[in-house]
């Protein structure tokens, strides 16, 4: 019913794929800690500020009424993943999933500290001693200062970073943020320290569905039967069509440098994240052996077959071509996005009030959400009706920087001009510049006729 995980203990290999995960490593790793520090304006470029309802992405605020982007954004994302998983495979999950990326980061700490993977298995089978306990130590030593810089760094991102660090300096931190900090770093130290292959094989959802991108013209990573069949060992000096054997030399260099413990030569299996750390590793063998490289190597399905491989199908049209449709949509929508929002609430505890000398009045509120960063006045108007006046409003309003201003104001019409329901327009304009306007629609109602 069960069989506990065996512990895995990926061999290190340098090569080109090698360095391209490393090169990855480094990159997204960098860019995830060091982005909340950088400023924009004076304030964090990239701050997701929840209380306030307000994200700042460089100098764009985005808030809560600009979800639609976020949800475009996001369908951008999941479309590309699907372009990019049908033309590459799992190029996602080799290079640049976090779980794949900070296993990495976390398995170069162990490296550090415990040694190359015989020296580990050694380690691990030997009874306690001083220097085990010292190895074993620092190594908890470095994955728990990393776990928990990373839960920092990740509650930095909804927190202003620079305050959080002096509120954690002077003991001074909020109960919600200790716990996401805390809850973020222990998921890192967890799953990237002990789980590894674990998350990816039973707890990764893509790993399960992303069979259904994939056919014969994928990039995939694969072991060529026709040239390693039938394996065997051999001396470097013999020729292997003479003694029947393929070109495999069954070293298992391949199985053993393998992040999730699979060997690559049993063929396609959900549990291979195609890091192309057996590509690598069966490359070295193949030099030493002075056999070409490639026993091991990115190809396709129809490709191993002999059959021509088809870059260019229809599932890469429609992918790219939504892709390109939602990305000059979101593009066009920002570009010509106006910095501010306009809310009209018309006050319900009134149908309306008659004044002196035939005037009907209605009140209502205004919300004005200036959305750029620097303070703006506007004139506000009011259209739909003849002679229709504003009354309680002075000739400007000014909102401040990313502020809200509500403005209380009374329209004013002739009786004549109001009888029943009528459609009202409120508009804004920005008085520094004609192109920011923002109207919205409301209703006058007067007496009946
Ligand atoms: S089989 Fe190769 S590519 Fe797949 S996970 Fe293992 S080492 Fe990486
Ligand atoms: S590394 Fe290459 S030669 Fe060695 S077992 Fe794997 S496929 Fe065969």
């Amino acid at each position: 019913m069960y069989e506990s995980a065996k512990k895995i203990y990926p061999r290190e290999i340098g090569g080109r794929f090698d360095r391209l995960s490393k090169l990855a490593t480094v990159t997204l790793l960098g860019l995830f800690y060091v982005v909340p520090w950088l400023l924009w304006d004076e304030r964090q470029a990239v701050l997701f500020d929840l209380p306030a309802r307000k994200f700042y992405l460089l100098g764009l605020t985005l808030w809560p009424q600009d979800f639609p982007y976020l949800a475009l954004l996001l369908i951008i994302a999941a479309l590309s993943l699907f372009f990019f998983t049908a033309l590459a495979g799992r190029l996602w999950c080799g290079f640049a999933c976090p779980q794949t990326v900070w296993t990495e980061a976390f398995i170069w700490m162990e490296q550090l500290t415990e040694g190359t993977r015989s020296q580990r298995m050694k380690l691990d089978k030997a009874p306690w001693s001083p220097t085990k306990l010292r190895k074993k130590v620092s190594k908890q030593f470095l994955w728990i200062s990393f776990s928990m810089w990373t839960g920092f760094t990740f509650v930095g991102y909804f927190t202003p970073i620079r305050e959080l660090g002096l509120d954690i300096v002077a003991l001074n931190v909020g109960g919600w943020t200790l716990f996401w900090g805390l809850f973020y770093g222990f998921a890192t130290y967890g799953n990237a320290g002990y789980m590894r292959e674990q998350v990816c094989k039973y707890m990764c959802p893509y790993a399960r569905f992303q069979s259904a991108m994939f056919d014969k013209d994928t990039l995939i990573i694969s072991y060529d039967e026709k040239r390693g069949e039938p394996r065997g060992g051999r001396k470097r000096s013999v020729d292997p069509r003479d003694a029947g054997l393929g070109d495999c030399i069954d070293c298992q260099l391949c199985v053993q440098v393998c992040p999730t413990g699979i060997d690559i030569r049993e063929g396609l299996q959900y549990e291979c994240i195609a890091c192309a750390a057996c590509i690598d590793a069966c490359d070295s063998i193949m030099d030493k052996m002075n056999y070409p490289r490639g026993l091991v190597r990115y190809t396709t399905e129809h490709s191993l077959q002999n059959a021509t491989t088809h870059v260019l199908r229809p599932r890469m049209f429609v992918y790219a071509a939504l892709l390109l449709v939602l990305c000059a949509a979101l593009v066009t929508s920002m570009a010509t996005r106006t910095p501010v929002i306009l809310d009209v609430i018309r006050d319900r505890n009134a149908l309306y009030r008659e004044l002196p000398d035939n005037v009907i009045e209605n009140i209502y509120t205004l919300k004005i959400i200036n959305q750029s960063d620097d303070a703006r006045a506007f004139v506000v108007r009011v259209s739909g009706i003849d002679g229709i006046t504003l009354d309680g409003v002075p000739d400007q309003v000014r909102v401040d920087g990313g502020g809200v201003l509500s403005v209380p104001l009374r329209v004013r019409a002739r009786r004549e001009n109001a009888y029943g329901v009528r459609e009202i327009v409120f508009d804004i304009e920005a008085v520094d510049d004609a192109s920011v306007v923002m109207a919205e629609d409301s209703r006058f109602i007067g007496p009946t006729p």
